[in-house]
């Protein structure tokens, strides 16, 4: 790894690169098949990523004909992270199992480790004999779709694909390692006036985002359109803001600190509501609505910007879902991707046919849209929300501060990095974008990177 690592710092070309030869076995953030009932009875919230995920050296994997082997420069935490390392709502593994059976290259991600991740940054070091528009040497970012190509039903919205599935949740060699496998259809060129970390945190959720609201696909947002937007500091939250604005619209940011609302005032969401000064109450304790509080919470967003919003971006699910059904305008949308809080959803559906609503479900994103969504953060237009950076040896640390959500914006993970700010290319580009707009989301000092300290060590 260290010949890499120097031959990519050194600026090596993409010859020099594809004639290092690559080592047998790369540092990877695992869960293990045999931990999958670590935490059976335990609550939710107690089920402790750190204890599940571990730092394991793991053989690489063979390459198949349309994939490429990428040197991870730095990765990020996302909720599938968290999902997998508490296994919730069920076991990975089971999707590992189900993929193998597919085709004799798909065997290979059956195995009793799931490499997770679902995010990076990095370079190609190898490609496939099938790989046409990449080459070692190229500078990427890595969305996760992992579509199979050759089933017709991927090929209107690839996320319509039967056998569509999330890269380092759903398959095997992700992200939070050394070295990934990816298909050639996942890779996007890397924003050049970002570090590696920044350029590492935005594919998964600019993404989703992206086709939530920008999307035909999604609710198709339109100027002036109000937009209700759920963890508006979170992971797709914070990305959903930008996007609204980018697009003429109003957002309604709520989150749950005087912190994250001045956060949200920063990036230029005028109205704000935060929800733990609120105290909403959307439940009863017999587990009924609560209609008042529903009618409480669209009276304060008609205070705030004078109207029922037109989107509503939901994902915390059982939690607000009945609210988010509820204050939607008269021909508004309900956009979905998630159940942060519980997926078994209630909502009064009289309010939902009489006003005429829509509801849209959403799942990350196709190529094209993906695609799209990182040229607007290569221009500049949509900027990474980098909170903290990690090393790979803290990965078990990094999932349980977003499990229970004591973060803003995204969390990176350095792992061929080895300190933060390393990889930009574009220092015109970054300075009329500004540190200010970079930094909005950083908070306090990251820890020292370990990762390569660990690595030679064994
Ligand atoms: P995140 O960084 O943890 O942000 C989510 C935010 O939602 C939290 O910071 C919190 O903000 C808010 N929230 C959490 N529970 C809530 C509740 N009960 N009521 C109201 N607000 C609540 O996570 P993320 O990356 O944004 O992801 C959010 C969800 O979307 C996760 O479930 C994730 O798995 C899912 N997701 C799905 C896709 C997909 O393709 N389908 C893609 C990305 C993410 P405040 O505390 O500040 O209110």
């Amino acid at each position: 790894m260290r010949q890499i690592l120097d031959a990519i710092n050194n600026g090596a070309t993409g010859g020099q690169l594809a004639s290092i030869k690559l080592p047998t076995t790369y540092k990877a953030a695992v869960l293990e098949k045999n931990d999958a009932e670590m935490f059976a009875g335990v609550a939710s919230r107690d089920k402790d990523p750190r204890k599940s995920l571990k730092l394991r050296e793991v053989p690489v994997p063979d390459l198949a004909p349309d994939e490429a082997v990428i040197a991870v420069m730095a990765s990020s935490i996302n909720f599938n992270t968290v999902w997998s390392s508490i296994f919730e709502p069920v076991s990975t593994f089971g999707s590992l199992t189900r993929l193998a059976k597919e085709s004799a290259w798909a065997k290979r991600h059956d195995l009793p480790y799931h490499v997770v991740g679902s995010d990076g940054s990095g370079v190609v070091l190898r490609v496939g004999t099938a790989v046409r528009n990449w080459k070692p040497g190229d500078r990427v970012t890595i969305h996760c779709n992992h579509v199979d190509d050759q089933d017709p039903s991927a090929h209107d919205d690839s996320m319509l694909g039967a056998n569509q599935r999330i890269w380092g949740y759903e398959t095997n060699f992700g992200g939070l390692a050394e070295i990934c496998v990816v298909k050639a259809n996942q890779l996007m060129p890397k924003p050049a006036h970002l570090s590696w970390e920044e350029a590492a945190v935005n594919a998964l959720c600019n993404s989703t985002s992206y086709r939530m609201l920008v999307s035909q696909n999604g609710a198709n947002m339109k100027q002036g359109d109000v937009v209700l937007i759920w963890g508006a500091t979170g992971g797709i939250g914070a990305y959903a803001v930008q996007y609204v604005l980018n697009g003429g619209g109003i957002p309604v940011g709520v989150v749950s600190s005087a912190d994250k609302a001045r956060i949200l005032k920063e990036m230029g969401c005028e109205a704000v509501i935060d929800r733990s000064k609120a105290g909403y109450k959307f439940w009863n304790d017999d587990d009924s609505h609560n209609e008042v509080e529903w009618r409480r919470f669209g009276g304060d967003i008609r205070a705030l910007v004078g109207e029922d919003p037109d989107i509503v971006f939901e994902h915390p699910g059982r939690s607000t879902f009945g609210a988010s059904m509820y204050v939607a305008k008269k021909g508004g949308t309900v956009v979905t991707c998630a159940a942060t809080s519980g997926y078994m959803m209630e909502f009064d559906n009289r309010y939902f046919w009489m006003r005429l609503k829509r509801l849209v479900g959403s799942h990350f994103a196709n190529y094209r849209e993906a695609y799209a969504a990182n040229r607007l953060i290569a221009k500049g237009m949509i900027d990474p929300v980098l909170s903290r950076t990690f090393a790979l040896d803290q990965v078990g640390e990094a999932a349980y501060q977003v499990h229970r959500n004591m973060h803003e914006g995204k969390i990176g993970v350095l792992c061929l990095a080895q300190t933060e700010g390393e990889g930009v290319t574009d220092h015109e580009l970054r300075t009329k974008v500004g540190e200010a707009r970079l930094r909005r989301f950083r908070r306090g000092c990251s820890p020292k990177s370990t990762t390569w300290q660990s690595q030679s060590a064994t």
